[in-house]
C-alpha cells in the first residue's frame, strides 16, 4: 500500500525560511515518495510558517503550528507540535532534517506515538522495493543498511547528504493546527543565544573547503624557534581571504586545554577525526598535520584531499591524499595569501 509520508521542518533564525539541512531533507522526502508511490504532507513549526510555507514544494498539503510559543527550540513544545501534526497525518514515515531542534525532541515523539526512529541517516533509497535506511557507525568506519517493519518510522537526515530542493515560491495554504500547551510545557523559557565573537567564528559547515591546522603549527621550526603569533597571523587571513572552515588535529587542540600558548581561536570543536568531528566539504585542506589513521578517519566525506608536510614519509604520501605538497606550511600559506589578496584586489579594482 503506498506510504502515508509526512516531512517536518521548523522554521530558522530568520523567522522566514527553513534550515538549508530542511531543504535538503525535502529533496529526500520528495524523491523518497516518488519512489514509494506515497503522499507527501508537509509539517511546519514556528512563530509564523506562512513565508517559509511558500517556499516548499507547490501542491503538496501544508499543516502548520505556529504562534509565540513555538518561536525558539523548547522540548516540551517542540515535542508537542510534532505530536499534534503526526496525530492529523497519521504517517506511515516521518522524515526531517537533523538539526539540533529536531534531534532533540524525535526520539521523545517516536516514542509517545509508537513508533521507531533512526537519526544520523545519509541516504534513503529503495532495496528491491523496500526502503532502505543508511547511515554510517563507529566514526564512519562501517555502514549500517536499514530496513524496519514498524511504522511510524522516523527518519532523521543528516545535513549535506541530498541536494538542496529548490523551487519558485508561491503562496502556500497552510492548514494550521492548534496546539494548547500545559502551563508545564512553558516552564523552561529562552534566554538568548550566546556565540563567540564574529571573527572567532571558525566552523562553518557550508564552506567549500576544510582547511585544518595540526601541531606542526605549534612546533619549533628550522630556526629552533617557535611562530605562534605568526601561525596565528597567517591562518587567519587565510580563513578570512577563503572562508573556509578550521578543523585541528587532537594534538593541537589538546594543547589549548593545557594552557600552552597555542592557536587562540582553535577548540575541541575544531577537532576532525575518531574522537572529533567528520565534516562534509568538497574540498580539504591539511596543513602541518601528520595524517595519522585516528585523525583522517574524520576526513571521510571530504571528496579532494591536499596536504603541505614538511615530511615526504608522512600519512597524507600514503595514500589518504590526493595531493601532498612537502614544503613548508608557513612559506605555502603565506604566499597563498598574497595571492588571494592580489585576487581580491583585482576584483574589487
Ligand atoms: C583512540 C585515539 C583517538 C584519536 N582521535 C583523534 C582525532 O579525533 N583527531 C586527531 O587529529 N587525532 C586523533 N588521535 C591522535 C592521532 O593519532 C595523532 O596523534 C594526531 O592526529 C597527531 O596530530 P598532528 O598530526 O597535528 O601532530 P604531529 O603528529 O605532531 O605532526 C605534526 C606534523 O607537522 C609537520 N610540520 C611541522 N612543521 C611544519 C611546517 N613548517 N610545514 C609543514 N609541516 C610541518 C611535521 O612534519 C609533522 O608531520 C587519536 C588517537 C587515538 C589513540
Amino acid at each position: 500500500m503506498a506510504p502515508n509520508i509526512l516531512f517536518l521542518a521548523h522554521v530558522d533564525e530568520s523567522g522566514t525560511a527553513l534550515p538549508k539541512a530542511a531543504y535538503e531533507a525535502l529533496g529526500s522526502a520528495l524523491d523518497a515518495a516518488a519512489q514509494l508511490g506515497g503522499t507527501l504532507t508537509i509539517g511546519l513549526i514556528g512563530e509564523s510558517v506562512q513565508t517559509a510555507a511558500n517556499s516548499v514544494a507547490a501542491g503538496t498539503r501544508i499543516l502548520g503550528v505556529s504562534g509565540e510559543d513555538f518561536a525558539q527550540p523548547r522540548y516540551a513544545s517542540d515535542a508537542a507540535a510534532v505530536e499534534a501534526i503526526c496525530k492529523t497525518v497519521a504517517p506511515d514515515l516521518v522524515i526531517a532534517p537533523g538539526t539540533s531542534r529536531f534531534l532533540r525532541i524525535m526520539a521523545g515523539v517516536a516514542q509517545r506515538l509508537r513508533g521507531r526512529v533512526d537519526t544520523h541517516l545519509t541516504s534513503l533509497d529503495l532495496v528491491d522495493g523496500v526502503l532502505t535506511a543508511r547511515r554510517w557507525f563507529y566514526r564512519q568506519r562501517l555502514e549500517g543498511v536499514l530496513q524496519r517493519a514498524a511504522r511510524p518510522w522516523f527518519l532523521v537526515m543528516d545535513s549535506g547528504c541530498h541536494q538542496a530542493w529548490a523551487g519558485t515560491t508561491t503562496t502556500a495554504q497552510v492548514e494550521a493546527i492548534a496546539v494548547q500547551l500545559p502551563p508545564e510545557a512553558k516552564r523552561t523559557s529562552f534566554a538568548g543565544i550566546r556565540v563567540p565573537n564574529a571573527d572567532a567564528q571558525t566552523i562553518r559547515p557550508d564552506a567549500k573547503l576544510l582547511f585544518v591546522a595540526g601541531a606542526g603549527w605549534s612546533k619549533k621550526q628550522a630556526d629552533g624557534k617557535t611562530h605562534l603569533p605568526e601561525a596565528e597571523a597567517v591562518i587567519l587571513e587565510f580563513l578570512r581571504h577563503s572562508g573556509a572552515s578550521l578543523g585541528g588535529s587532537k594534538s593541537l587542540v589538546d594543547q589549548t586545554g593545557e594552557s600552552q600558548a597555542v592557536l587562540r581561536f582553535m577548540t575541541h570543536l575544531n577537532q576532525v577525526g575518531q574522537t572529533g568531528s567528520t565534516p562534509r566539504h568538497p574540498k580539504g585542506l591539511s596543513t602541518c598535520c601528520h595524517g595519522e589513521e585516528p585523525h583522517v578517519v574524520g576526513w571521510r566525506f571530504i571528496n579532494e584531499r591536499r596536504a603541505v608536510n614538511l615530511d615526504p614519509n608522512c600519512g597524507w604520501a600514503r595514500g589518504k591524499a590526493d595531493v601532498l605538497y612537502v614544503a613548508d606550511a608557513f612559506q605555502v600559506m603565506t604566499k597563498l595569501n598574497s595571492l588571494l589578496t592580489e585576487k581580491a584586489r583585482r576584483i574589487s579594482g
